[in-house]
């Protein structure tokens, strides 16, 4: 099917290729919205505004009925043999990824398989059930109908995909068409000040009212287009940011420049249960999805650490007290949102566990913390900290006009103040920053998270 699929992408007419692009979806669309697919949306939005203690029973039926199955049919929990949650061992990357046979209760053949580029580079794999697959649909297409889509309407979509070469772009065409479902596929591997005035007309052309993707793909574009004073002349009403953490800056020039609210969700491609942006800009654990359990250094419950998940759609390959890698911190007990949502409040959720700065002044610098040393700059476009080593980080930037030895003396004084004296930082302004193979933009790239983190 791939090879197929590439050949039509590289030789094929554009007419044929949006016409396979979006008979494609089209199918992925009808598996996706069949069976379950239905009955799950009335159950979210029949417990949408329901109160936190039926929520919380609700929950534990949930729960209790998924663990039942994951004994019952999975070889490798079948020696716990009954007690809730805590009898459950932590289940770690490499045994995922080293024993996915015996945790997952059907075959490759039998369910959808969904592949994720790990932090190590390592490639993991899980194997979904249709049934699940249909429910975590069920979920994303009723919160992104609570801010405002409608299926049909016009969706700009910026993922990992290499869709279109430089020939491809020089003649205006850095996307593919699925005009059955209204989506305009951009390619993300190309998106670079050189071919900004393609990306830029053709999304004036298309006129999306809503964006989904990549935040850093579109804020490659959306940074350009300030520095040119450009602003999208017509409405787009959210953005739905996917895979990559999502920063302040994103936001803010996103914003700027399509006039749209960045509207978070998280949930990663494993199966993790999710947690939703509200109409109040607030992060909301779904009780209905999964369970979220909140770890410290010692491993016992804690109201900030390392986030560990169980996640009720993951019947295929089960997500049992899963160490998905991130961080969170969980709200204050009287902590209340004025949103409708009765699910339990998040303070912030810090993308990847690896993605700080090491320092031996002043510990771990997270992404958040490392990205506010921009905020008080001109002219940065994009820049990536790497860590090899304890004492020393390099620091790539890609500035415009405006980004002279002042304003370079301001980010590295910035970033000074939270490495510590003792870091040797080397400073590169390059053109351009590579992407990973996947097409996602890394903003830290450290080897030695796993040994000090
Ligand atoms: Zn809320």
């Amino acid at each position: 099917m791939s090879r197929i699929k590439d050949a039509v992408l590289r030789y094929a007419p554009y007419w044929i290729q949006d016409a396979a692009i979006g008979w494609y979806n089209s199918r992925l669309y009808r598996q996706r919205h069949a069976g379950r697919y239905g009955e799950m949306r009335a159950y979210f939005s029949e417990w949408e505004l329901s109160a936190a203690a039926e929520l919380a029973a609700e929950s534990s039926k949930r729960l209790e009925e998924f663990l039942a199955y994951v004994r019952e049919r999975s070889p490798w929990y079948s020696k716990i043999s009954a007690g809730g949650l805590s009898e459950f061992p932590l289940l770690e990357k490499v045994s995922l990824l080293q024993e996915l046979p015996r945790i997952s209760t059907i075959t490759e053949q039998e369910g959808v398989v969904s592949l994720t580029g790990g932090t190590t580079g390592a490639s993991m794999k899980v194997i979904y059930t249709h049934e699940d697959m249909q429910e975590r649909f069920a979920l994303l297409d009723h919160f992104r109908e609570s801010h405002g889509y409608r299926l049909g309407e016009k969706v700009a979509w910026f993922s990992g995909k290499s869709l279109a070469t430089q020939r491809d772009v020089d003649r205006g065409r850095c996307y593919r068409d699925d005009r059955r479902n209204s989506i305009r596929f951009f390619s993300t591997f190309l998106i670079n000040r050189r071919n900004f005035d393609s990306y830029w007309d053709a999304l004036q052309a298309f006129r999306p009212r809503f964006i989904v993707g990549f935040p850093s793909s579109v804020l490659d574009i959306a940074m350009v287009a300030r520095e040119r004073g450009l602003v999208a002349d017509w409405k787009v009403e959210a953005m739905f940011p996917t895979a990559e953490t999502v920063l302040p800056v994103h936001r803010e020039v996103i914003g700027e420049v399509f006039g749209c609210r960045l509207v978070d969700q998280y949930a990663s491609s494993e199966g993790a249960p999710f947690i939703l942006e509200c109409a109040k800009g607030r992060l909301h654990i779904h009780p209905l999805t999964g369970v979220f359990e909140v770890l410290d250094g010692n491993g016992d419950a804690a109201r900030e650490g390392e986030m560990v998940v169980t996640s009720f759609t993951t019947h295929g390959t089960p997500l049992v007290r899963y160490r998905v890698g991130d961080r969170l911190r969980l709200a204050a007990h009287d902590d209340t949102c004025g949103c409708g949502w009765n699910f339990p409040l998040v303070d912030w959720i810090d993308g990847r566990t690896s993605d700080f700065v090491y320092s031996h002044e002043t510990g771990r610098i997270n992404l958040g913390n490392l990205s506010n040393c921009t905020k008080d700059v001109d002219g940065i476009l994009s820049f990536q900290v790497v860590q090899d080593v304890e004492d020393e980080i390099t620091v790539r930037v890609v500035g415009d006009r405006r980004f002279d030895t002042n304003q370079a003396d301001r980010f590295l004084a910035a970033l000074r103040q939270r490495t510590g004296q003792g870091m040797r930082i080397r400073f590169e302004q390059v053109d351009e920053i590579p992407r990973e193979a996947s097409g996602k933009f890394r903003f830290v790239k450290n080897s030695i998270a796993s040994r000090v983190g």
